[in-house]
C-alpha cells in the first residue's frame, strides 16, 4: 500500500494506474476506522482494480472547535486496517494542502445544506461537499463509496455530482452494525459505558417506526412512535428527526404509501449519534 502525504504524490500514483487502463474506486474517511469503513472498501474493491482512501478530518465540517479537537486520531491502526484490507493507496493530507493559503472556494447545495441535520449544524455540510469536490478532483475516481448511515450526507453528495456533472458514480452502502444493532461509528468510543449501553435506543426507535409502518400508520404515528420510544431512554436527547422522500429528499407527510427515509439524531452526554432506515408500506428498512 502506498502512503501519501501530497496531493502531486497521490496524482503520479493514480496515473500509473491509468496509463494501464485500471479503474479506480474512492472511499473517503476521517479515520478512526472500524467495521463500516471496511464495508466501503470490500464494496470498491468487488468493482474497481485499484482502491484508493483518504484519511483527512475536515476542519470545515466541524462547528463546534472542541469537537474537532476531540476527534479520534488513530493514523497507525488505520494503516494497518486499510493495508489488510487491500487498499491500494491512502492520501493522508495535511489542512494546508487540501486549503492552501487564500483558498476562498466553497460549493453548497443550497436547501439540502440548510435543512434537516444541516438545520442543527450550520456549515456542515457545506464544508462536506466542499472537501468532497477536493477530493474528487484530486482523485479523479471512476466511482465513490459513502455510507447510507449518514443519509443526507449522500443525498447532498449525489446532488452535487448530478449538479456539477461530475464525472463519476455515487454507490451507498448499507449501514454496519454492532451485534446489539448500534450503528458502527468513531464516535462510538467517546460515550460513557452507560450512554453506550442507552444507545441502541436508536435502532429501538427505528424498529418501533418499522411495526409502525407494517401495521398500517401513517407519516404522522409513525414519527410519534420514535419519539416515544426515544422518550423512554433517560440518557437520551433527541437532536433531529426527519422524515424525507428518498428521491427528492422534501419533508414526507400523509399516508405511508410509499418508501419514505427516516433519519434519526440523538444526543449522549454531548456526543450525537445518527442513524436512518428506509420504510415502506411493507415496514422494509435498509
Ligand atoms: P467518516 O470517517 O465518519 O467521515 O465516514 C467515512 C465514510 O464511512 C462515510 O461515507 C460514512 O457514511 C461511512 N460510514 C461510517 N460509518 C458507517 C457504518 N456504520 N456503516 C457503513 N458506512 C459507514
Amino acid at each position: 500500500m502506498n502512503t501519501l502525504r501530497t496531493i502531486a504524490d497521490l496524482r503520479r500514483i493514480v496515473a500509473e494506474y491509468r496509463s494501464s487502463g485500471q479503474t479506480v474506486g474512492l472511499v473517503t474517511t476521517m479515520g478512526a476506522l472500524h467495521a463500516g469503513h471496511m464495508a466501503l472498501v470490500g464494496a470498491a474493491k468487488a468493482q474497481h482494480d485499484r482502491v484508493v482512501t483518504t484519511i483527512f478530518v475536515n476542519p470545515t465540517q466541524f462547528g463546534d472547535p472542541s469537537d474537532l479537537e476531540n476527534y479520534p486520531r488513530t493514523e497507525a491502526s488505520d494503516l494497518a486496517m486499510f493495508e489488510a484490507a487491500g487498499v491500494d493507496a491512502v492520501l493522508i493530507p495535511e489542512p494546508t494542502e487540501i486549503y492552501p493559503e487564500g483558498d476562498e472556494t466553497i460549493v453548497e447545495t443550497t436547501r439540502l445544506a440548510g435543512a434537516f441535520h444541516g438545520a442543527v449544524r450550520p456549515g456542515h455540510f457545506r464544508g462536506v461537499a466542499t472537501v468532497v469536490a477536493k477530493l474528487f478532483n484530486i482523485v479523479q475516481p471512476d466511482a465513490a463509496y459513502f455510507g447510507e448511515k449518514d443519509y443526507q450526507q449522500l443525498a447532498v453528495i449525489r446532488r452535487m455530482v448530478r449538479d456539477l456533472h461530475m464525472p463519476l458514480d455515487i454507490v451507498g452502502v448499507p449501514t454496519v452494525r454492532e451485534a446489539d444493532g448500534l450503528a458502527m461509528s468513531s464516535r462510538n468510543a467517546r460515550l460513557t459505558p452507560e450512554d453506550r449501553a442507552a444507545a441502541i435506543v436508536l435502532r429501538k426507535a427505528l424498529q418501533a417506526a418499522q411495526e409502525a409502518a407494517t401495521a398500517g400508520a401513517d407519516i404522522a404515528a409513525l414519527e410519534t412512535s420514535i419519539r416515544t420510544v426515544v422518550a423512554t431512554e433517560p440518557r437520551a436527547t433527541l437532536r433531529g428527526l426527519d422524515i424525507v422522500d428518498p428521491e427528492t429528499f422534501d419533508a414526507a407527510s400523509g399516508p405511508l404509501d410509499r418508501t419514505i427515509g427516516v433519519m434519526l439524531s440523538v444526543e449522549f452526554g454531548g456526543i450525537l449519534l445518527l442513524d436512518q432506515a428506509e420504510i415502506g408500506p411493507e415496514g422494509h428498512s435498509s
